[in-house]
């Protein structure tokens, strides 16, 4: 068996950006029987499901539900509304800003990576003026579509997405605006009708406390006309017959049965605890966090106040110091598992993820394992972050 069956006694502090813990309860319905997913009861079952993400995603529009990652819902998402060629913009953030990116040009279409200029866009959150600016110089309407991240996973920053959307519509501009909210949605406020996305893309292995495997787009009804028309080749990803089946709760392909028992059941949780306490929740835990980092004489990746994650805090690691030995300590000595530095910030930063099933106390203990670790990396920190997030949180 897996190596993972040997662990070491007590829990194992997953305080990455997502995956994020899966609560037991959700654990165990998964662990339900696999039932015919072309029988009755699914069908029933599924409706709920496809009503219940609806509320999360705060939207009365169709909403996906694929077997894939995040990455999958993001191809759906471009091959849905999009033609060979067309005009994107995409507004760079960080990692996934990037990835994003990449995957839309080897889809064959026209990148056009935006950001604000004097900036370093990976410690900034997305400046609508700049996007607004470039629309209205976009007379011929040659682009499609804008391209934003919400919750930036690699740097830790939290956009403001209202402000695209009125951005693009003060620029009179039609373009589509697409949405990453995959470590977004069920952790920071989104609002995708009413902060006019046309899709908005998500995943369940982060603010929705699953294990990875599924991918959501929602949809909105532009979106929707739009892909009637659209040319890039598409089967699996297409939304027309996925609408159509999920009109009686059923999917053309397998949906995953037992994800999404835990989705069901995920959702359940979210709906007692209620979405804006579960808000105020990851806000109180990420400032506590912030508190820490500060404490330690560190900095925060995110430079920008007004773009602060309240899903995770990139924390910028001294001059000399290798991250990513800091991160194999604690996870060696103390079993806590920090997210690495994405891309060009491999080595410089680590991720504190305070995202789905966190508390108080699980931060502490990883806030405990990261002051521990920087001080047996040699580093002395200015004050303790752990007495300074206690003093906070009491
Ligand atoms: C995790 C993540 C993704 C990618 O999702 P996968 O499930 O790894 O394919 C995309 N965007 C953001 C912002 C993410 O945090």
């Amino acid at each position: 068996m897996l190596k993972l069956d040997n662990h070491p006694s007590g829990r194992h502090f997953l305080h990455i950006p997502g995956p994020s813990p899966v609560p037991s309860r959700v654990l165990r319905s998964i662990s339900y029987q696999t039932i015919d997913h072309r029988g009755p009861e699914f069908g029933q079952f599924g409706l709920k499901v496809l009503e219940g993400i609806q509320k999360i995603f705060k939207t009365k529009q169709p909403v996906m539900i694929y077997s894939a990652s995040g990455t999958g819902a993001w191809e759906a998402a471009l091959v849905n509304v999009l033609n060979p060629n067309d005009k994107v913009l995409f507004y760079e953030t960080g990692q996934f800003a990037n990835l994003w990116h990449a995957l839309a040009k080897r889809l064959g279409i026209d990148v056009e990576v935006i950001g604000k200029v004097g900036h370093d866009t990976w410690r900034w959150g997305v400046d609508a003026s700049v996007i607004e600016e470039r629309l209205r110089k976009d007379t011929q309407h040659e682009i499609k579509a804008v391209c934003v991240v919400h919750n930036e996973t690699s740097t830790g920053m939290t956009s403001n997405i209202l402000a695209v959307r009125k951005a693009i519509d003060a620029a009179k501009h039609p373009a589509l605006l697409l949405v990453d909210s995959v470590s977004g949605i069920g952790s920071a406020d989104f609002e995708h009708d009413a902060w006019g996305a046309d899709v908005t893309i998500s995943g369940s292995q982060k603010g929705l406390m699953l294990p990875p495997g599924i991918g959501f787009n929602a949809l909105s009804p532009k979106a929707i006309e739009v892909s009637k028309h659209n040319k890039i080749p598409k089967s699996y990803w297409a939304w027309d017959e996925i609408l159509e089946m999920n009109k009686t709760g059923y999917w053309p392909t397998t949906p995953s049965t037992n994800l999404m028992y835990g989705l069901h059941e995920s959702m359940d949780m979210m709906m007692n605890e209620g979405l804006n306490n579960i808000f105020a929740r990851h806000q109180r835990l990420a400032q506590a966090c912030r508190h820490a980092v500060a404490a330690w004489g560190l900095e925060n990746q995110c430079q920008d106040p007004n773009a602060y994650s309240p899903v995770l805090t990139g924390v910028v690691v001294p001059d000399g110091m290798d991250a990513d030995k800091l991160r194999k300590h604690a996870l060696e000595k103390f079993n806590l598992s920090l997210g690495t530095g994405l891309g060009k910030l491999k080595g410089k930063m680590f991720r504190i993820g305070h995202l789905g099933d966190c508390n108080e106390l699980s931060l502490m203990a990883a806030l405990s394992g990261v002051e521990m670790s920087l001080g047996s990396m040699g580093y002395k920190p200015k004050e303790s972050g752990v007495v300074a997030a206690q003093e906070f949180l009491k």
